[in-house]
């Protein structure tokens, strides 16, 4: 598991690597996925560094809400049905493969496909 130090997430937030932004504010970045699994498909990532889901502490609420803010606000931004699907793996054996929390929005395909 990466350490803060090699974390990419924090380093694409610090702009010391690359990434389509979509969305940003105090709390969160929201940017393109590099290997999209659909039509839209981004992420949503703290700013804060917080490993994964089961890493999670009481102060680290507000960055959960943003989170789900952002997500919303996402929706808001989509012509059409506005659905969307948000996924969070949490541990190497779900899929999680970037050790920085942040939760995958999936949007325009066929929901039933993926
Ligand atoms: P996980 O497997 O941890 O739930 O999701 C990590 C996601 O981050 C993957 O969908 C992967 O394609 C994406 N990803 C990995 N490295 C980068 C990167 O450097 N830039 C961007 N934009 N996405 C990345
Ligand atoms: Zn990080």
């Amino acid at each position: 598991m990466k350490d803060i130090q090699d974390c990419i997430f924090c380093k694409i937030i610090a702009h010391e690597l690359p990434a389509k932004r979509i969305l940003e504010n105090p709390s969160v970045l929201v940017i393109e996925d590099i290997a999209p699994k659909a039509p839209i498909h981004y992420l949503i990532i703290p700013k804060k560094h917080i490993s994964m889901v089961a890493h999670l502490q009481p102060d680290d609420g507000a960055a959960v809400q943003a989170v789900f803010y952002a997500a919303q606000e996402l929706g808001k931004q989509l012509s059409g049905s506005q659905a969307y699907r948000l996924i969070i793996n949490n541990g190497k054996d779900a899929g999680q493969s970037v050790f920085h929390l942040h939760c995958h929005f999936i949007a325009n395909k066929i929901m039933s496909d993926f």
